[in-house]
C-alpha cells in the first residue's frame, strides 16, 4: 500500500492542526493588494509593452507563477512565451498622381515591408467617396485580402488625418512582408496615373505573454483564465506626475489570475486542465492575446475568462460584476447561476454601444468560437481614471477587488470539474 505523503503527515499530527490539512489557500486581500500595488509602482513606468520596464513586470508576473507551483506550457522553457512584432516608420515616401507630386501630409500607406513601389499598371484602385461611411470602408479595406491603392474623397478630411496621424506613428504587426498592404491617398482628382514608392524602416521588438498551468485529469480540456498586463506608459504629466500606472487597468486583472492560480493550485488536481495566461500588448492593438490564440486548438479551449478592470465597484453595486457579449454563449448565465448561493451577480455588460466584447483580448478567442469573455466591474463611463496618471493603487478597492476574484473562482468550479461546459459562440453571429 502506498501512502499519500500528506495524509500520512495530516494524521501524525491529527488533534493538534488537522484544520489545516487540505484546507484551500484563501484569496486574500494582502495578495491582491501586493500585487496591485507592485505593479501599478512609479518604477513600472506604467508597463507599456515597447519599453523596457516592461521585463520587470514579465518577471514579476513570472516569480509569482514559480512561487505558486504552477506547470509551464508544453513546448516553453519556462512561463514566458515570447515573439516578436514589427513596426513600420515611413522613412522615404514619394507619391505622383498625373506626373504631380504630392505633398505628405495627403497619403499614408500600411505596409509592413522595408520598400513598397507601385505604379498604375499594377494597382488595384478604389473609393472611400463622399457618400461611404469613412470608418466602415476603411475596415472593409483593410481587412480584405486585396492589395489596394484607395482614393478617399476631400470630403473625408478629418477622418482621414486622423488615421494619417495615427498610422504613420504605429503601424505593427505580427508579421513581416506581409501581404495585403494598402495606400491611402486624400483626393478628388480623377487619376489616370499614379507612382508610389515607400520606404519604411522597420525594428522588430520582443513581447512576452506570461502563462502557466495546472494540468487536470483531462490534458486537452482547458478552462484559460487571462489579463492583460501591460498599460499605456508614461503620458504627458498631470501636476508632475506622468507615470499611468494602471492599477485598475489592469494590475487588477492580472492580480485574479494570480490568486485564481493559487487558490487552484492549493485543491485537488482539477478535472480539467487550468490555463493562466498574461497578455501583453492589449494596449497598442491585443497583439499579446492574437499572437496565444494562433498558437492553440481552439477545440480544446472550454471557456475563457479574461479579467479586465475589476478594482472599482460596478455601477449595479459591490456584489456584481459585468460579462461582456454575455448573450453569444451561456458562460455568462452558468457564473450567473453558479454564483446565486454566493450572494453574487454576474450580469451583462451594461455599456454594449462600447463594444467592449469585440475590443478585448477574449475577442481574437470569441472569434475562433471559443465561449471567450471579458469579467469586468468598473464603471468604464463616468471613471475618472481610465487612461490616465491617477490610476493608481489608492484608488482601488481591495476587499471589492478580493471579493471579485473570490466570486469568479466559485462560478467558475463547475465548468473547472466538467460538470458544466459553456456553449460555442456562434462566429457568424459575432462578426
Ligand atoms: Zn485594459
Amino acid at each position: 500500500m502506498i501512502y499519500n505523503t500528506k495524509l500520512l503527515l495530516c494524521l501524525m499530527v491529527f488533534g493538534l492542526m488537522i484544520s489545516a490539512c487540505n484546507r484551500p489557500t484563501d484569496i486574500s486581500e494582502q495578495n491582491v493588494s501586493r500585487v496591485i500595488q507592485t505593479l501599478s509602482a512609479d518604477h513600472m513606468k506604467g508597463r507599456h509593452a515597447l519599453k523596457p520596464e516592461i521585463h520587470l513586470s514579465a518577471d514579476f508576473i513570472s516569480n509569482e507563477f514559480r512561487e505558486i507551483g504552477l506547470s509551464t506550457l508544453s513546448g516553453l522553457p519556462d512561463y514566458k512565451q515570447n515573439f516578436t512584432i514589427y513596426s513600420a516608420k515611413p522613412i522615404e515616401t514619394s507619391v505622383h498622381i498625373n506626373g504631380q507630386k504630392l505633398d505628405s501630409k495627403y497619403y499614408f500607406g500600411l505596409a509592413m515591408t522595408p520598400n513598397l513601389k507601385w505604379n498604375t499598371e499594377d494597382a488595384n484602385i478604389k473609393n472611400i467617396s463622399s457618400e461611404d461611411n469613412y470608418r466602415e470602408k476603411f475596415r472593409a479595406l483593410t481587412d480584405d485580402q486585396e492589395s489596394s491603392v484607395v482614393l478617399v474623397s476631400r470630403e473625408h478630411s478629418k477622418l482621414f488625418h486622423r488615421y494619417r496621424s495615427y498610422f504613420v506613428r504605429s503601424n505593427r504587426s505580427l508579421e513581416l512582408n506581409k501581404t495585403p498592404h494598402d495606400v491611402f491617398i486624400l483626393t478628388d482628382q480623377s487619376v489616370r496615373s499614379f507612382n508610389i514608392d515607400l520606404e519604411y524602416d522597420i525594428t522588430d521588438h520582443e513581447l512576452s505573454n506570461i502563462a502557466g498551468m495546472i494540468e487536470g485529469n483531462k490534458k486537452d480540456e482547458i478552462v484559460l483564465f487571462s489579463a492583460h498586463y501591460d498599460h499605456i506608459g508614461v503620458i504627458s504629466p498631470v501636476d508632475e506626475d506622468s507615470v499611468a500606472n494602471g492599477a485598475n487597468d489592469n494590475a487588477s486583472g492580472v492580480a485574479g489570475i494570480i490568486e485564481l492560480a493559487r487558490y487552484f493550485k492549493s485543491l485537488a488536481p482539477p478535472n480539467r486542465t487550468i490555463y493562466f495566461v498574461a497578455f501583453t500588448a492589449e494596449e497598442i492593438g491585443g497583439y499579446g492575446s492574437t499572437y496565444f490564440s494562433d498558437q492553440i486548438d481552439p477545440e480544446n479551449i472550454v471557456a475563457l475568462m479574461n479579467l479586465e478592470m475589476i478594482g472599482k465597484p460596478a455601477i449595479e453595486g459591490p456584489n456584481t460584476a459585468w460579462v461582456t457579449g454575455f448573450e453569444y454563449s451561456s458562460l455568462g448565465n452558468i457564473l450567473k447561476e453558479s454564483a446565486a448561493d454566493i450572494d453574487f451577480e454576474f450580469y451583462p455588460d451594461p455599456y454594449p454601444n462600447q463594444n467592449l466584447f469585440l475590443r478585448s483580448d477574449n475577442a481574437p478567442f470569441a472569434r475562433l468560437g471559443i465561449p471567450a469573455h471579458s469579467i469586468s466591474t468598473t464603471p468604464i463611463d463616468i471613471d475618472q481614471d481610465y487612461h490616465k496618471v491617477s490610476d493608481e493603487f489608492n484608488t482601488i478597492h481591495i476587499p471589492h477587488t478580493t471579493n471579485t476574484i473570490k466570486a469568479v473562482a466559485n462560478a467558475s468550479k463547475m465548468i473547472i470539474s466538467g460538470e458544466k461546459t459553456p456553449t460555442r459562440i456562434d462566429i457568424e453571429e459575432i462578426n
